[in-house]
């Protein structure tokens, strides 16, 4: 399977990167996971406007899915549609939140999205067996587990250390792990991951690689989070870029 990064900024947009989307094929299927502000302009000039035949939120905080809204413009008036309604797994409220990010009150968007609420399991996306399972956010929130053809690549979501993230990154060929904070400052519990403890995640699961994503460019230091994963985690490490490609 190839990972397509089209955005990776943390918690807002950065000088350099929308936010989180990350495009996965695998025989001709795309599954974007994850749609944030900005990453509809990526999506276009690194995949193309209708690549997704499928998208994942892991979460409803609108750094994770608000080109979602703004995608309903492109499938419902596109002058070759309406386009059928794409599938889109995520946590319940999900219709309702991007009706409402959409702007019009008392509609619906599910003309144009095909809704399937997430909850902890297995189960086909495509030609992809995806586990998903809760992990520690302050929002119903989902890591995220994608095998396909013996290779296995692991995301995050947004979390903090927990159980139900090493269990999901266990042996994975690429951990694509969020590090929003700094180690050494007083961070807020049970939100996100410093560089230290997304390299500890990575070492104790056992992972190929890790691919640090979601670091918040105008708060942070990328050298320092780089530093920190690599004193805890000893194999290949890279923060990802949007348009950066991976073979997993
Ligand atoms: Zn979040």
């Amino acid at each position: 399977m190839r990972l397509t990064v089209l955005g990776c900024a943390g918690s807002f947009p950065g000088p350099e990167s929308p936010c989180s989307a990350y495009l996965i094929e695998a025989e001709d299927f795309r599954l974007l996971v994850d749609f944030g502000p900005g990453s509809l302009s990526t999506l276009q000039r690194y995949a193309g406007l209708h690549a997704p035949d499928a998208i994942l939120l892991t979460h409803l905080h609108c750094d994770h899915i608000l080109d979602a809204a703004s995608y309903v413009v492109v499938r419902r008036y596109a002058p070759d549609g309406p386009y059928p309604p794409l599938p889109v797994y995520a946590p319940a409220g999900a219709p309702e939140r991007l009706a409402t990010a959409y702007g019009q009150e008392d509609s619906s968007v599910e003309d144009v999205y095909q809704f399937y609420a997430l909850q902890p399991g297995t189960f086909p996306i495509g030609p992809f067996t995806v586990t998903v399972d809760r992990v520690l956010h302050p929002v119903e929130t989902y890591g995220v587990r994608l095998e396909h053809g013996g290779r296995v690549l692991c995301y995050s979501g947004d979390t903090a250390p927990c159980e139900a993230l090493l269990r999901l990154a266990q042996n994975a060929d690429a951990f694509l792990c969020e590090a929003s904070y700094l180690d050494g400052v007083d961070n807020p519990p049970d939100l996100h991951l410093t560089g230290r403890e997304a390299g500890e995640a990575a070492a104790k699961a056992g992972v190929g690689r890790l691919l640090l994503t979601h670091l918040v460019a105008a708060w942070g230091s990328e050298a320092h989070t780089v530093a920190s994963a690599s004193a805890a985690y000893a194999g290949p490490l890279e923060v990802v870029r949007p348009g950066a490609s991976y073979d997993i």
